[in-house]
């Protein structure tokens, strides 16, 4: 697992500046459109962003397998739309 995860401002889209070696009130920010947060904010978010896109996954992956089977109901959880400043690029 790679330590130089790249991250991206989720509303533009920019590639965002992380120190070397961020501590958790070091402010990340968007060069272009100036979104700010803390590392450790914008960490929480990764983490939460990666879940999310995970669980849907695998929702999908459930609903096509039950859709052939044909036989079951499945009622996937609902998964709010999370809002994040930045995402991972990956
Ligand atoms: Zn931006």
């Amino acid at each position: 697992m790679s330590t130089s995860v790249r991250i991206l401002c989720a509303r533009c889209k920019s590639p965002v500046h992380v120190p070397a070696r961020p501590r958790p009130a070091d402010l990340i920010s968007c060069p272009v459109c100036r979104v700010r947060d803390s590392f450790e904010s914008v960490r929480d978010q990764l983490r939460r962003y990666k879940r999310e896109r995970l669980a849907r996954k695998l929702d999908a992956r459930m609903r096509a397998a039950l859709r052939d089977s044909g036989s079951l109901e499945y009622f996937p959880e609902i998964f709010p739309e999370g809002t994040y400043h930045f995402i991972p690029d990956d």
